[in-house]
């Protein structure tokens, strides 16, 4: 075992269940160990480097910030984040930013908004509605949104009442908002590690209706599915609906800390001086490499590239499912985040998961049997292949020891 990993256990607490590798470098959609051992990163630092590593234009914009400053404060004017958040708005709806630094963050922003927006209202108005296998961060505001065993545990979270509903039930939904009238609702559009469930396009719109009808605000939790990740923007705009609240971190910061909300301009006045900040909010660092990936993604065309490679990546995986009914149940999400339920105990998918790393593959496994791929946009259509060659090696190995599969 490296020296690393014993020296980890020494220092660090053991918070995260880890894969046994010691990064030393990215380079394009690779990592590199001690041993100069290269993988294929198919999920990108949960979610993060959507451009891969090191990608030339996001090493520009950091060391062309880096020469000029670091850090001002929130008391100054941040040029970068100025048009980083002109950027966003243009991408998304008429409206105005508030920047953090992580997802967690933004949900904090985001329940310290609805708080003042309930205020506002002349009805009163309380809660937040989310769905079963949510999750929204773990902070303790957050952390009462996140409906995962395993993260939700026995802390002393917000006292404002939470409604949990089944995706896609709309009378449960319709039910809640009569009679118990909260505030707001906050979904993921695909929810992520919650086990890639994609919301449909029908449901999105209902839930925009029924926010309308009865006064509750719609926000939109995009921390995973945003920025490009499932092939449009923001993944709301599938459905072809416009959100009241926007959450958005992972992708954006091209790797460095970064996160936020959009907030709709007609409530955008509610936050006033003193009701919400932070130090670094956002860092010119990270506003800058933001601003590099939006402008690779959609003005160089890395999202129409990559929305490209991600449909033969949907199409190979599906074949595998057709050919392999009986270990794949479904394969499920949009653009760069897919999930491959796999109809194997737990105990399986994870040594599925450790060969393909051994053969320089590093995918994702969430809610225990489902393989999450997060993969960049900048993956290529060899990339895809040799995945999809690998992966197909492994199911063909599960099937010869029947007892694997489910029945
Ligand atoms: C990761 C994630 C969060 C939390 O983000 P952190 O930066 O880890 O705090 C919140 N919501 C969703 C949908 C996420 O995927």
């Amino acid at each position: 075992m490296s020296n690393w990993i014993e020296r980890d256990k020494q220092v660090i607490m053991a918070t995260y269940g880890r894969l046994p590798i010691v990064i030393n470098r990215g380079e394009g959609n690779y990592l590199y160990d001690e041993d100069g051992k290269k993988y294929l990163d198919l999920f990108t630092g949960l979610a993060v480097n959507i451009l891969g590593h090191s990608h030339p234009e996001v090493t520009k914009a950091l060391t062309s910030q880096a020469s000029k400053f670091l850090h001002i404060s929130n008391y100054f004017y941040n040029k970068p984040a100025i048009t980083l958040a002109e950027k966003m708005l243009a991408h998304s709806i008429k409206g105005k930013v508030f920047f953090s630094n992580s997802g967690a963050e933004a949900t904090e922003a985001a329940l310290k908004f609805v708080h003042k927006w309930s205020k506002d209202q002349e009805e009163e108005r309380n809660g937040v509605v989310v769905l079963k296998k949510s999750f929204h961060g773990r902070t303790l505001g957050a952390l009462k949104l996140t409906r995962q065993a395993g993260v939700y545990q026995d802390f002393p979270v917000t006292d404002t009442p939470v409604y949990e509903v089944e995706p896609h039930n709309v009378n449960a939904l319709k039910d809640i908002f009569e009679v118990n009238k909260p505030a707001a609702i906050i979904v993921e559009p695909i929810l992520g590690s919650g086990g890639i469930v994609t919301l449909e396009k029908e449901y999105l719109q209902e839930i925009s209706r029924l926010c309308k009808k009865y006064g509750v605000l719609c926000c939109m939790d995009e921390i995973q599915t945003g920025v490009g990740r499932t092939g449009q923007f923001f993944a709301y705009q599938h459905a072809g609906i416009e959100p009241d609240v926007i959450l958005f971190a992972k992708g954006i910061g091209g790797g460095l800390p970064l996160g936020g909300i959009i907030v709709a301009e007609r409530y955008a006045h509610l936050f006033k001086p003193g009701d919400h900040g932070t130090t670094f909010g956002p860092s010119p660092l990270s506003a800058a490499l933001g601003n590099a990936v939006i402008d690779v993604l959609m003005e160089k065309g890395q999202l129409e590239k990559g929305n490209r490679v991600a449909s033969e990546l949907h199409e190979l995986v599906t074949k595998l499912q057709e050919q392999f009914p009986s270990v794949i149940s479904s394969v499920r999400g949009k653009g760069m985040m897919l999930g491959i339920v796999m109809n194997l105990e737990a105990s399986s998918v994870k040594e599925i998961q450790r060969q393909l790393l051994e053969e320089g593959l590093m995918v994702d496994v969430t809610q225990q049997t489902i393989i999450r791929l997060l993969p960049p946009l900048t993956l290529t259509s060899e990339e895809v292949v040799l995945f999809i060659k690998a992966f197909e090696e492994k199911l063909q190995n599960v099937l010869k020891v029947d007892s694997n599969v489910i029945s």
